[in-house]
């Protein structure tokens, strides 16, 4: 029997609501569904692909290492992980790495650390976790709650204790907050979920101002904007500040689960043997992958390359909204790009990516009125035009309507 969209209502748990087509195979920044149709990959799964898919050097390093050694678990260590881990301590302000399998098991390691450092070096009142509405941080519970999003995080019992909200991008209301009493404040540079919105410069060197002032470690969660996509290795490299502690999932595996947490050998020392820990974190089949990935990524013409490509990207885009006046607002940095809708289109983002998905092009939402756009961090220049051709008959066809 053939596998339809269907079959996922009888089986799955209902969490997800996929779209009505399944796509069967890759290539670079190409997917074709069951019945062959093409589709031109704007989502990246969700900024996972940075390389797009099937890249030739990943599907390589896949098979070199699921014919040496898939897993061990960390009563041993590996050489994929520990190669991986010396990169990322070279290549950004971290000393150690904690590896996981995903964003919201690094947030969380982040998270611990930060409740753990402060326990240790404070005592047991400085516990506070300030975050910022619309965050969003991942969906285990302790994640969940720290994200900025009730939906999200209510209806399932007690959540975690002393965490606070402050408004993105809005100093003084985290100055209100702030005390002696604060372990950690969390954000992403660029807001992913909550609307593709990046923090201000004075906003970043706000924070990590007022974190020095109180002792609190400045987490920054770089799980959707890390790995190239702003057109750096991380986004904080925008801002000329350095974070305390730094997460990073997504990208990071070009597709093959893996996270992981960036942080200074004096934090880290906090998570002493047993403290914390994963089966498959750091295993070296994801490792193996993500240094892969690192290797390609993090080149000056590969970054180079984003920039030029977002700069394509916002103008063509802009030559849309001239001409069909439907975005407020075009922002975000590198090639994470969100277009906010203007009122008359309220609550239709969604809309427009079913619309554009007949059109034979992927692209995402971020909330109800942003579309979002997160392509490969290499995707062709004559692709990205053709996609940009499909978003605009899309739009034409949408203020038809
Ligand atoms: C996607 C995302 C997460 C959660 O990552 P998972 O791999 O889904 O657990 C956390 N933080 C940010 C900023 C994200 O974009």
């Amino acid at each position: 029997m053939p596998i339809n969209r269907a079959d996922f209502d009888n089986v799955m748990v209902p969490n997800y609501a996929p779209a009505n087509i399944i796509p069967v195979r890759g290539e670079g920044s190409y997917l074709w569904d069951q019945a062959g149709n093409k589709y031109i990959d704007f989502a990246g799964g969700i900024a996972v692909n940075c390389l797009g898919h099937c890249h030739p050097k990943l599907v390589e390093a896949v098979q070199r290492q699921a014919s040496k050694v898939w897993h061990l678990a960390n009563v041993m260590t590996n050489e994929p992980a520990i190669r991986l881990a010396t990169k990322m301590t070279n290549d950004t302000f971290g000393e150690k790495v904690y590896f996981a399998n995903s964003g919201a098991e690094s947030n969380e390691a982040a998270l611990k650390l930060a409740r753990r450092w402060a326990l240790d070096n404070y005592g047991p009142e400085k516990s506070q976790i300030i975050s910022f509405k619309k965050g969003f941080h991942g969906r285990t519970f302790f994640t969940v709650s720290v994200g900025g999003q009730a939906s999200y995080s209510d209806g399932f019992g007690p959540k975690p204790g002393d965490i606070v909200h402050a408004e993105f991008n809005n100093l003084d209301s985290l100055k209100e907050l702030i005390s002696d009493k604060t372990c950690a404040v969390v954000l992403e540079p660029v807001q992913g979920e909550g609307g593709v919105l990046p923090a201000t410069t004075e906003f970043m060197s706000g924070i990590r101002r007022l974190c020095n002032n109180h002792n609190a470690l400045m987490i920054l969660d770089e799980v959707q904007t890390g790995v190239g996509r702003t057109g750096k290795l991380y986004a904080y490299e925008h801002y000329g500040i350095t974070p305390d502690i730094l997460t990073t999932a997504k990208a990071l595996g070009g597709g093959f689960p893996i996270g992981a947490m960036i942080t200074t050998t004096d934090i880290a020392k906090h998570l002493k043997p047993g403290t914390h820990g994963s089966t498959y974190g750091g295993n070296p089949l994801a490792c193996h992958v993500a240094e892969t990935v690192w290797d390609i990524v993090n080149q000056p013409e590969l970054l180079a390359e984003v920039e030029r490509k977002s700069g394509l990207m916002v103008e063509r885009l802009q030559q849309i909204n001239n001409r069909y006046k439907v975005f407020k607002n075009i922002r975000g940095k590198g090639l994470l790009i969100g277009c906010e809708l203007i009122d008359t289109l309220n609550g239709r983002a969604k809309e427009i990516v079913n619309e554009a998905l007949n059109q034979g092009l992927m692209i995402l939402v971020a909330g109800a009125n942003v579309v979002r756009f997160a392509p490969s961090l290499i995707i062709e220049d004559q692709t990205l035009s053709d996609g940009l051709d499909a978003f605009e008959k899309t739009l034409a066809l949408i203020t038809e309507k």
